[in-house]
Order: structure tokens, then C-alpha cells, then sequence
């Protein structure tokens, strides 16, 4: 949609007395002004409320914290999305690190535990395979020869079992060529998406849906405006391949708006968006109980999400993009086209020793 030249990833490190160390973040496109609102916000207002907190080795102690930040008034005033979202999940997602690594396990072992201890039928024990889709073979501004290329590279000799590509060309019939050209390379076995990123309006919407039907695309994941929930219903009651959304709802109440105008059929929750893990299981449980399908957006370019995603066995894909993985201590891999099970304690956050040092940025 738009030409990026890094990803920002705005944080926040939660250290204990005893020297553990919790992490989380953002994803962002790396604007430093807009990042440092974010990592003001983290310093100015959460710091205060946090510094000298204690911690125990409950779970409750997140809920408890993440509720002091989250409802302190000053800061709700300013917006119960967006920005002081943005900021709070990545203090919520570093709580979850901590409370992962104080209990010695990955966090989706944590989540798995806590949901068979809350939720009526336990969760199978076995653990279902998470499939992975490769994001990053389909940007708007590649040409059709890069776009069939990075597509068949990363089915035939990288092993994955999906791709997604970004349509909004300005002509409707250059995005369908273009699909039709990446279906023809990578033949009718591989599951394929598209993301309009809110390019289209409804007309346009309605008259690819057929088409894209027609090449066996699984779902178009946001068609329309972000925003526009009556918009999305009409596509959904229209019919055509499943309509994904998420990626810039930044509440729970947003995607619950969504699920009841029955104007989404697959939830794309985002840690990095949400207030972190935890609004990120409200959304998942309430997606859940309704019917829908839940695949998280990767706005974490997946390191959190590998976690939150094998902590439900309902949720089945993961997006794949791999700009940052090499920053972290355990980066999110994909072998055989399925994401690798997480091992490390923790939620998945924790920084390479040089990572700061090779890619950090003043952040006041
Ligand atoms: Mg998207």
C-alpha cells in the first residue's frame, strides 16, 4: 500500500528485583516520531504505575497490573484504542513473558493450562499442527514474474503449504490477472489468500468476489474500510471466499461489533494492537464460542502469536513474515511449512544480547 523501509518494534522491558526479565512490543512501520508516542506513553505513564509493584507467581498478578494500567483514568480519556492500546499491549505482552518465565514454561503451555482450568471440557492434550502462510512472497508492488517466483520458491523449495498476496492495484482486472498468474504457478494444492489492506470500496468488493472465488482463494482479509461494519455484513451476505479481518481493530468491543453483524467469518486478533495477550484471549475465546475461525495477525511477525496460536487448539494458521526474527533469542521457524512448537520460557520476546545494540534507536 505503501513503501516501508524498516519495521519498528517499540518495547518495554518489566525487570524484577530478582533480575528476570520480561518483554514485550509493538509492531510498527518504523516511523521514529510515531514510535516514541508509543515508548513515551510506556515511559510516562505506565512506568510510574508499575515501578515498584510487586509481582507474585500468580497469574492474577498480570490481570492485576494490566488493570492498573489500563483503567487508570487519565490515560482512558485519551483514547480505549489506538496509540494507548498499542502501548499497553506491549506492557501486558512483557507481563506474560514474566509470568511464563517466573513459572519455568513457554507461555502456550500456560495458556493451555489455564484455559482446561477454566473452560468446561478440557483442551485435547495432543497438539495440532499450526500452519503456517507465507506473507511475504505477495507485496502490492511486485511485479507478476517476482510474485509467481517468491511463490513457487516458497511452496516447492521451502515446504509452505499457503501464501497470501496484497491486491488494491487501481484496476480490479490487473489484481485478478495477477492471482491467477501466482493459483497457475503454484497449482490448485496450495492454499492462497489475498489482503486488500481497505483498498476496495463495496462495489469493487463484490464484483472480485466471484472471481477470487473462481481461483479457489480462501478468504480476502480486509476488502473494505477498517471501520465500515455494515459494509463488510452486505460482502459476507454477498458471498465468495471468507472475509478475514482484525489487523486494525484495537479493542474487543470492535471485533465483538463485527461477530454479531455476522460481517467477518475469520477473526485476525493481534497482540500488538489489543491490550496485549490478554485482550487477545478475550477476542480468541469470544470468536470462539461464536463460530468463527481465529488466525492472529502477525503484527509481532509471529514470535508471541506462535505462542498465543498453539495455546488454543482451535486456532490452526499462522501469518509468516520473517523481518525480525533474527533479533530474537528464539525466533518463530517454520520447517515443513508448520510453525515450529516454542520451547523457551517465556512468551517468545526475548531479545538476542545484540539485538539493541545493531538496531536500537534513541527512544526519547
Ligand atoms: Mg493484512
Amino acid at each position: 500500500m505503501h513503501q516501508i523501509t524498516h519495521w519498528g518494534v517499540p518495547g518495554v522491558k518489566v525487570i524484577l528485583e530478582n533480575g528476570v526479565e520480561g518483554c514485550g512490543f509493538a509492531g510498527t512501520h518504523a516511523h521514529l516520531p510515531t514510535d516514541r508516542l508509543i515508548t513515551g506513553f510506556i515511559d510516562q505513564v505506565c512506568g510510574p504505575l508499575l515501578i515498584g509493584e510487586s509481582f507474585g507467581p500468580s497469574l492474577s498478578e498480570v490481570d492485576r497490573l494490566t488493570d492498573k494500567v489500563f483503567h487508570f483514568p487519565p490515560s482512558q480519556w485519551l483514547g480505549r484504542a489506538g496509540l494507548t492500546h498499542v502501548a499497553l499491549g506491549a506492557v501486558n505482552t512483557a507481563l506474560w513473558d514474566l509470568a511464563a518465565k517466573q513459572a519455568g514454561q513457554p507461555l502456550w503451555k500456560i495458556l493451555r493450562q489455564h484455559r482446561a482450568a477454566s473452560v468446561a471440557g478440557s483442551p485435547p492434550e495432543k497438539l495440532e499442527p499450526l500452519v503456517a502462510y507465507n506473507t511475504d512472497i505477495g507485496w502490492l508492488d511486485r511485479t507478476v514474474d517476482q510474485l509467481t517466483d517468491n511463490a513457487k520458491r516458497a511452496c516447492q523449495e521451502e515446504g509452505f503449504r499457503a501464501v497470501k498476496m496484497k491486491v488494491g492495484k487501481p484496476e480490479l482486472d490487473e489484481d485478478i490477472s495477477r492471482v491467477a498468474a501466482v493459483r497457475q504457478a503454484i497449482g490448485d494444492a496450495i492454499v492462497l489468500m489475498v489482503d486488500a489492506n481497505g483498498k476496495w470500496n463495496l462495489a469493487t468488493a463484490l464484483a472480485a468476489a466471484p472471481r477470487l472465488a473462481d481461483l479457489g482463494v480462501q478468504w480476502v482479509e480486509e476488502p473494505l474500510w477498517y471501520d465500515d461494519v455494515a459494509a463488510h455484513a452486505e460482502l459476507v451476505r454477498a458471498g465468495g471466499p471468507a472475509v478475514a479481518l482484525g489487523e486494525q481493530l484495537y479493542n474487543a468491543y470492535e471485533f465483538s461489533n463485527f461477530m454479531r453483524a455476522d460481517a467477518v467469518h475469520v477473526v485476525q486478533p493481534d497482540v500488538t494492537r489489543l491490550c496485549g495477550v490478554s485482550e487477545w484471549c478475550t477476542v480468541t475465546d469470544a470468536a470462539i464460542d461464536g463460530g468463527f475461525s481465529v488466525v492472529a495477525h502477525a503484527g509481532d511477525m509471529g514470535q508471541v502469536h506462535a505462542h498465543t496460536s498453539y495455546g488454543y487448539h482451535e486456532v490452526r494458521w499462522l501469518e509468516y513474515i520473517p523481518w525480525i526474527r533474527h533479533c530474537f533469542e528464539e525466533p518463530v521457524t517454520v520447517r515443513d511449512g508448520l510453525v515450529a512448537v516454542p520451547q523457551d520460557p517465556g512468551a517468545g520476546t526475548s531479545l538476542r544480547s545484540d539485538a539493541i545494540e545493531r538496531f536500537g534507536q534513541p527512544w526519547r
